[in-house]
């Protein structure tokens, strides 16, 4: 397994792989740009470089960017919907300069349209970013279904990826606090969660996996991360999924409050739990 967490990239690529390494983390995740903010940073070549040699050197298991969670793929306005496409494409193609290989995407927010039409928007959306055959992969995120979240079930998920013209171009990012959120009970029912999951999408897409606890319970819809062994799904059945001999290659990403020195204690508990 490979354990990191979310590192901010304000001070470069290679200096967030050096914050990671500091501490203890062997994969890590970066927002593409400010969450809440649509300009990107230009690519800095010297930069690239050092954190490809470092990532290399390092033995870093598949690093996952984020994308902005404001961009939104099932907009009910043209103009929003369209700067995710052109938002989510770019940073794409920046990627595979980083040669990063995913990025995760909230599929998007129907906003009122009914689930249906957002699953058609968000499959039309992936659609249009696919025709530049990037390297880097989206990774659909599932959502607790807050609001008017798509991509809140497996089904959800499945039908999206059924509306595309290049299915294998997605995965999947699972996140522990939303599955839980969403009613997948991953605390004790974990084997029954990854049958469905396996059943309704294929294990194979997922790639990735959100560790995190949840402060709110089981079905609430909320989506609420908490520290680990700090929520309601607690440390043991975390463990658990760390060390699920279906999930145990994936690289795992803290999303947890409380910054670095958190990150660094919690990535200290989840080594010493790997079996
Ligand atoms: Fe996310
Ligand atoms: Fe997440
Ligand atoms: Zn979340």
């Amino acid at each position: 397994m490979y354990i990191g967490a979310h590192i901010s990239i304000s001070k470069g690529f290679s200096a967030a792989v050096e914050q990671a390494v500091s501490i203890g983390a062997d994969t890590m995740q970066f927002f593409t740009r400010n969450p809440r903010g649509a300009s990107a940073k230009q690519l800095n070549p010297k930069d690239v470089e050092a954190f490809k040699e470092k990532v290399n050197s390092y033995k870093f298991g598949p690093i996952v960017a984020h994308a902005p969670y404001t961009m939104n793929m099932a907009a009910a306005k043209d103009d929003l919907w369209e700067l995710a496409i052109r938002v989510i494409g770019d940073d794409l193609t920046r990627l595979d300069e980083l040669e990063v290989p995913y990025m995760a995407v909230h599929p998007g927010s129907h906003v009122g349209q009914g689930t249906e039409v957002g699953i058609q928007k968000v499959a039309k959306a992936l659609n249009i970013i696919h025709k530049h055959n990037n390297n880097s992969q989206i990774l659909l995120e599932a959502m607790a279904g807050s609001g008017t979240e798509v991509g809140k079930s497996f089904e959800e998920l499945a039908s999206i990826i059924s509306l595309l013209d290049k299915p294998e171009k997605v995965g999947v990012c699972l996140d522990t606090c939303h599955l839980y959120g969403a009613g997948y009970d991953v605390k004790d029912n974990l084997e029954g969660v990854l049958q469905e999951l396996d059943n309704k999408l294929g294990l194979d897409k997922v790639k990735a996996i959100h560790l995190n606890d949840s402060l709110q319970p089981l079905g609430s819809r909320k989506d609420r991360h908490a520290n680990i062994g700090e929520g309601l799904i607690g440390k043991e059945a975390l463990a658990n999924i760390v060390n699920h001999p279906k999930l145990k290659h994936l690289p795992f990403l803290l999303e947890t409050p409380g910054g670095i020195d958190n990150y660094a204690q919690e990535i200290a508990f989840i080594k010493s739990q790997v079996k």
